[in-house]
């Protein structure tokens, strides 16, 4: 397997990380998120959600805070679309990304997965690949009730540490969450270990993304 190292010669890479709502960016990327702050710490990070009551706007700035502490650069925006009706303020939603595109130039984009069943995610996924057109985009994964999972086609490997502290930050963080039968540890390290399976994770975990498009 060809390992790819994205960040060879740019060890001061811009990250737009873009989730509709709290939590999704943490379950969908926050290991990598983690293992690239460790590996590049001069990474410059974008973080936007878009959508929240006041409870859960509190808990996404301090899951982000603490996914990001080690970042040297970063910027926190949470927006307060309305959720589960993205689909219906699309240009609103447009609008803020046009303006995030001429603030912050992102050599890595995380977004939700094209494909992903819930309307607010793939809305964020169309709109993230028909602003950005000159970039590098990586789609990330949200296990779901739908069954939306696909086979996806890049893959990070994750050590126990990182997997630890992932799980950790958003058990303790998203606790407005705790209620949902599928918000536990056992959801969010079982993906990670199917992931780690279909990779050869050799410390057995892995994040996995959907990538369209790849130049080198
Ligand atoms: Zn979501």
């Amino acid at each position: 397997m060809l390992r790819v190292n994205f960040f060879g010669h740019n060890q001061e890479p811009k990250i737009l990380c873009l989730g509709a709502h709290p939590d999704d960016i943490e379950i969908g990327c926050g290991g990598t998120i983690l293992r690239i702050i460790e590996e590049v710490p001069n990474a410059d990070f974008y973080w936007a959600v878009f959508s929240g009551n006041e409870k859960r706007i509190n808990e996404a700035r301090e899951a982000a805070k603490v996914f990001l502490e080690n970042a040297k650069s970063k910027k926190i925006v949470i927006h307060r679309f309305r959720e589960s009706y993205f689909p219906f303020v699309g240009a609103s939603i447009k609008d803020g990304l046009e303006k995030l595109k001429r603030e912050f130039s992102p050599d890595i984009v995380f977004t939700h997965y094209r494909n992903d069943a819930h309307q607010d995610h793939c809305l964020i996924s169309s709109l993230t690949w028909n602003t950005f057109r000159d970039h590098f985009i990586l789609e990330y994964e949200v296990p779901k009730f739908d069954g939306d999972l696909a086979t996806p086609n890049l893959y990070v490997h994750l050590n126990e540490l990182h997997v630890r502290k992932k799980i950790d930050f958003i058990l303790e963080n998203f606790t407005t969450q705790k209620e949902k039968p599928w918000f536990t540890e056992e959801t969010f390290r079982s993906i990670l270990r199917i992931r780690g399976i279909e990779s050869n994770s050799p410390n057995k975990y892995s994040e996995a993304f959907h990538c369209k498009k790849i130049v080198f």
